[in-house]
């Protein structure tokens, strides 16, 4: 079998550059870099909420979309003096950011677009809208239904001129397809970034690969790093070695910047992340947008109607898109994530649970937690249990 070790050119490059992995270490200082730049050349800094948000139609209108979505256990504390405590930590710790007036790209956002998604998140943009400019989209939640699709369409419609009303520009075709051409991109080495997960021997881990993704969704210096990661991550080893971990797909609910610490205990415990389905993941890299489309607004429509979320109604995509995921990462087991409150997940929850056991024949594990470590114990033990189980099975297989 060949070794993975990389050959000793490859390891004198890479001993020569920093390389993807330490480039995106610094992604935050970046993200704010490029904002503060661009802020001072006129352009507007956009706050986006959710995946549902086209980024397309803000680049269009000359901004700049930033993801604003909370990751720190610290703001969560804050959040509760207005919120309720029995709420989503991932609402209450974007929430936290405004009150602390802590992150510097909500501070400086001339606009935060959101979208109907959840009941928590929103009823928390109105006491956001009270703070910033906000500016929210209704979202319709029946998948399958063409009057719900035409009413998103008429959504993105009235988003478009929002943006040029605020903005004082015109998002003509030619601004949106140049758009449409760069978030193409990004999803493409997105996508090709994580197929390296599908070898048998991944040359990072699953933490490694959450950590290479911005803020700021395609700047050209995340392109360029993305564009040469295969050939600098080439025969790359992690340790301990990936033949000695368990496979694991990971679903459920994003991982913010800085709450990826559930996926740091399942690789921590002998497991290896080889695909992440959820929105800090794959989920909105896996389809594009037909750049030759007659109407390129309703195109990108489509796109994000697709987007397998759980407050969709019904969300057979996502379960269908999983069954594919677990085929391609050669996936050994399932663990759901679900933030503490989270209804639409959890509910949910039993399907993807059914999905895993009963369908891909896969030993499925749900964590439903929060940003705060204080279950970690309780959740390895959890976790060192379902890789029992993995291991043991293959125990049979090979016997
Ligand atoms: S999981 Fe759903 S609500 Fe959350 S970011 Fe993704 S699309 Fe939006
Ligand atoms: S994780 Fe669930 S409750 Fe939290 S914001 Fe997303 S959909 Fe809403």
């Amino acid at each position: 079998m060949a070794g993975c070790c990389g050959t000793k050119d490859q390891v004198v490059a890479r001993a020569q550059d920093g390389g993807p992995l330490e480039h995106f270490a610094g992604q935050v200082q970046n993200c704010l870099a490029y904002a503060r730049l661009r802020k001072s050349q006129g352009a507007p800094v956009v706050g986006i909420m959710c995946e549902f948000t086209p980024r397309e139609l803000i680049m269009a209108a000359g901004g700049v979309p930033v993801c604003l979505c909370g990751g720190s256990a610290e703001m969560v504390e804050p959040a509760e003096r207005v919120l309720p405590a029995n709420l989503c930590p991932l609402i209450k710790s974007t929430f936290g950011y405004s009150l602390e007036k802590a992150n510097p790209f909500l501070e400086m956002a001339s606009l935060v677009v959101a979208e109907t998604t959840c009941d928590g998140k929103k009823k928390m943009y109105e006491l956001l809208g009270q703070r910033h400019p906000m500016y929210v989209l209704e979202l319709p939640q029946k998948s399958r239904d063409a009057d719900a699709f035409e009413h998103w369409v008429a959504e993105l419609r009235k988003l478009r001129k929002e943006l040029e009303a605020r903005f004082a520009v015109e998002i003509t075709d030619e601004k949106l397809k140049e758009a449409v051409v760069v978030m193409n991109r990004d999803r493409r080495l997105k996508r090709e970034l994580a197929g390296l997960m599908q070898s048998a021997c991944p040359p990072l881990t699953g933490r490694e690969l959450l950590g290479m993704r911005s803020l700021i969704a395609g700047l050209p210096q995340d392109h360029e790093q993305y564009s040469k990661a295969a050939a600098w991550l080439a025969g790359r080893e992690i340790k301990p070695a990936a033949g000695k971990r368990v496979r694991v797909l990971l679903t459920g609910v994003p991982l913010p910047h800085g709450a990826e610490r559930v996926l740091g205990l399942i690789e921590d415990n002998g497991g290896l992340v080889v695909c992440q389905e959820s929105c800090s993941g794959e989920k909105p890299v896996l389809e594009d947008i037909d750049i030759d489309a007659p109407d390129l607004l309703r195109a990108l429509a489509a796109k994000y109607f697709h987007l397998p979320c759980s407050v969709m109604t019904p969300n057979d995509r996502r379960l269908e898109r999983l069954e594919a995921l677990a085929g391609e990462y050669r996936a050994e087991c399932v663990i759901e994530v679900v933030w503490r409150t989270c209804l639409t997940y959890d509910i949910e929850a039993q399907a993807v649970k059914a999905l895993a056991e009963d369908k891909l024949r896969m030993p499925y594990l749900k964590i439903e937690t929060d940003y705060s470590p204080s279950d970690n114990a309780r959740l390895s033990l959890r976790v060192q249990s379902l890789f029992e189980t993995v291991k043991g099975r293959q125990g049979c297989n090979h016997g």
